[in-house]
């Protein structure tokens, strides 16, 4: 990713969301009604990064609050991972998407617009101190690891960072729900046995 632009440090999740509001670094911040920030617990074990917010994420200003989100939950939960001991977020802290009638359809962010909105991840990471991130799907792994990542051949590993944290590659659970039906269960399954990889963190 490229060099950051200077920026005031980012000390609470208010002024990360105060200065996302304010954010046009790149063009999805102007037709977006709001940015969106994680949630979740400080110090978790877990951090789970997704794509961006979607509509409904938009709108409420709360991440995974949607079909995602609620998948994801699900996951978390057969995987054995306590949601409330982990935090969400996104990559990308403003919702991109394009009109078609009265319905806004979801448009995935462009490599430089991942890229402008790097620097807000990592304050968040920062400020949040997760002992391990999850990469929800490639715009998230790209963002966690500076690089493009082969998701779905890396899929259930580990990555590390330059900083020492371990990424967990998986799937965007969005894109679980574009799965056929017949293949729906199989892929959730899978999905599952990703989130596993995690599970010895909260171990006790
Ligand atoms: S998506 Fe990120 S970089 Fe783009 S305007 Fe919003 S906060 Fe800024």
């Amino acid at each position: 990713m490229p060099d950051s632009p200077p920026h005031r440090r980012i000390e609470s999740l208010a002024q990360l969301k105060a200065a996302t509001m304010a954010c046009r670094e790149c063009p999805i911040g102007e037709i977006a009604t709001q940015s969106v920030v994680g949630e979740g617990m400080l110090q978790p074990r877990l951090m789970l990064v997704g794509e961006q917010p979607g509509d409904q994420e938009d709108l409420a200003g709360h991440p995974f609050i949607g079909p995602a989100g609620k998948l994801l939950a699900r996951a978390l939960e057969a995987a054995g991972i306590p949601r409330e001991q982990t935090f969400v977020s996104n990559a990308v802290k403003h919702f991109k998407f394009e009109l078609r009638g009265k319905r806004r359809i979801h448009k995935s962010p462009a490599v430089r617009e991942i890229a402008a909105c790097h620097h807000w991840l990592e304050d968040e990471i920062a400020l949040v101190k997760p002992a391990a991130l999850v990469a929800l799907g490639s715009t998230a792994a790209r963002s966690l690891m500076g690089r493009a990542v082969p998701v779905m051949a890396q899929r259930g590993q580990w990555l590390p960072r330059p900083d020492g944290l371990q990424v967990l590659v998986t799937l965007h659970p969005s894109a679980l729900l574009r799965v056929d039906a017949e293949d729906r269960e199989a892929a959730f399954e899978a999905f599952v046995a990703d989130l596993r990889q995690a599970k010895r963190l909260f171990a006790r």
